[in-house]
């Protein structure tokens, strides 16, 4: 497209927008189970409405725009106060997971830094399924990634003892996911944080996916291990707004243990010809849509409405089990949230996942072990025995040989 040299009246273009957007994912019928999270048309409204009113304002400005700089002070507190943070947390607002990620290694390495080490080269300690986010980071920062095995006990949860022979001297952070991406499941936070304190190491804790909705989960009755600041080793967490928390998108939080260790966060720079600004996050100028939308949609739910919300994934969860197993799949560990992954033992995964494509259905894929991936949302509740429907027929398609090339799954994985 070239810029057109005049131009064309709203009606005419949100016209074409539409039109546009008439061949995307059917997110709003549910059959979408990756990159939107739907809680319905009343949160949708309100994100919209609240985004819409400070879309124009600055988060950059907090002087100019106080309001914005309050509503962020508040989306932090009420972040703390669900996550165990101590009385001297702190946080910033960011414009998503793979931000806040960026901005605790930075912050790691700047505190490591602080203390005389890591000057020459710097490591971070992964569990094989943590987010390539932290790889990107890395990537930026030049720092070196040791990513760990999990345990091979078909927990698939992280494994501490490995990782704490894969510390050394460079070592600025070691990580574990609650829950990961790939499985949906919540490392052993606790054996981390007690490994990370014998070694003196940064523990972070990436919640971008279980940050706002663990915490409710647990006050449902779900068995959901500590996983936050409760943890003593856990120095920072990574928790999006713009997954579980249903908040538009261009919101997360980045947190610390105090405001000592935030404060290798921000950047300052007095020689250049500009005014002096100060920023928190790696952003310049930040949406102040994406602040109002995240403040007004936490208000708007409270701890009843994402208890409900979440208590409904977490059912839709179990319902899906339940027909997983009846059709003979495998769920890859014990997931406690909205996230899960399964494979059948005679039926490769990506076969399945053409079939159920073809079927209507937008959903995901995990690698290790080849699985098929959901991210539930509320809107899920509705059409969950359509998918087990569905995933029967994609079934027998791949079976009977109507998939074309169909290579037989291994189904052992430790
Ligand atoms: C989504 C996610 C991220 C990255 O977040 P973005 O908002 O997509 O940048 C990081 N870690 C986990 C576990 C995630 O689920």
């Amino acid at each position: 497209m070239k810029l057109p040299e005049k131009g064309q009246d709203w009606p005419a273009i949100k016209a074409m927008l539409e039109s546009r957007g008439a061949g995307d994912a059917k997110w709003r019928d549910g059959k979408t189970a990756v990159y939107v999270f739907n809680a319905g048309e009343d949160v949708e409204r309100v994100q919209k409405e609240a985004y819409a009113a400070f879309m124009s304002e600055n988060g950059l400005g907090p002087l100019a725009f106080p309001s914005l700089a309050q509503m962020e002070k508040d989306v932090i507190s009420m972040a703390l106060g669900l996550l165990h943070g101590p009385e001297e947390a702190t946080g910033a607002m960011t414009s998503g997971g793979t931000d806040s990620i960026t901005m605790a290694v930075k912050t790691a390495r700047d505190y490591a830094r602080s203390q005389g080490r890591a000057r020459e080269q710097a490591n971070i300690i992964l569990p094989q399924s943590a987010h390539l986010a932290f790889d990107k980071a890395a990537h930026l920062m030049d720092i070196e990634v040791r990513r760990i095995p999990l345990k091979t006990d078909g927990s698939f949860e992280a494994d501490p003892a490995a990782m704490g022979e894969a510390v050394d001297k460079d070592t600025i952070m070691m990580v574990g996911s609650a829950p990961n991406f790939p499985h949906g499941i919540i490392d052993p936070i606790e054996a981390l944080g007690r490994l990370a304190q014998e070694k003196g190491v940064w523990l972070h804790v990436d919640a971008c996916v279980g940050g706002y909705f663990a915490p409710f989960a647990r006050m449902n009755g779900e068995p959901v291990p500590p996983f936050d600041f409760e943890v003593p080793g856990v120095m920072s967490m990574s928790a999006d707004l713009h997954k579980y928390g249903y908040a538009a998108k261009g919101a997360s939080t980045v947190l610390f243990r105090s405001e000592d260790l935030y404060s290798f966060m921000p950047f300052d720079l007095a020689g250049w010809s500009g005014a002096p600004m100060k920023t928190p996050t790696l952003a310049g100028t930040r949406p102040g849509g994406a602040i109002s939308a995240a403040w007004a949609v936490m208000n708007y739910l409270g701890v009843e409405g994402y208890r409900r919300l979440q208590g409904k994934v977490c059912e839709t969860r179990k319902r899906l089990e339940t027909g997983l197993d009846r059709l003979g799949f495998q769920v890859v560990g014990k997931p406690v949230l909205g996230l899960i992954a399964f494979h059948h033992p005679d039926l490769h995964s990506f076969a399945l996942y053409g079939e159920i494509y073809r079927r209507g259905w937008f959903t995901s894929v995990t690698k290790q072990p080849p699985s098929l991936h959901l991210m539930l949302s509320p809107k899920h509740a509705d059409v969950v025995d359509a998918y087990l429907a569905d995933l029967e027929a994609a079934c027998e398609a791949v079976r009977s040989g109507e998939a074309g090339s169909k290579p037989k799954v291994e189904a052992r994985y430790s």
